[in-house]
């Protein structure tokens, strides 16, 4: 098992009696599940814990899990930032999904500089709504590296 791997399993582990004691009851009430309804239940469970809140969202920016994304994407983008090119620190989600968190697929995770990623999700302090946050990504692409096409980044879904 890898790194992302076994730090995922440690972090989905404590869901397993929930999902499990869930699924017994659903069955007791003459539900029928495909087999791997355990394993969906867990990640479901777990996607909840790891996004909903903000204490819970600050423990997953500090597990292994996390520190093994943000290691192995900043070394993909050449710790630039995709906005201003500058030194990239701080990865930005634009996606919550269950395959970004679970470090599945980092396709939808950018190296950002601070700066950068604290305009992309605040302004004058006031927080920006996540619907805006693509528009602001591009507004500091035009503003930056408005003449480099390769640097530019794709819509995501
Ligand atoms: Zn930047
Ligand atoms: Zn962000």
């Amino acid at each position: 098992m890898n790194a992302r791997a076994e730090a995922l399993a440690k972090m989905r582990e404590p869901f397993r009696e929930q999902a499990q004691k869930s699924m017994e009851l659903y069955r007791e009430f003459g539900g029928t599940a495909p087999d791997d309804a355990i394993e969906t239940g867990i990640n479901a469970l777990w996607l909840q814990s790891v996004t909903d809140g903000s204490e819970s969202y600050k423990t997953y920016l500090v597990s292994p899990l996390w520190r093994v994304i943000t290691q192995d994407v900043l070394l993909r983008d050449g710790h630039m930032c995709a906005a201003c090119r500058r030194d990239a620190e701080v990865l930005h989600h634009r996606s919550y999904r269950y395959e970004v968190m679970a470090g599945l697929d980092d396709e939808r995770l950018i190296s950002l500089c601070k700066p950068c990623h604290n305009y992309i999700h605040f302004h004058e302090s006031k927080k920006i709504p996540k619907e805006r946050w693509e528009k602001r990504l591009r507004d500091l692409q035009k503003l930056f590296i408005k003449k480099d096409k390769s640097a530019n980044i794709k819509k995501v879904n």
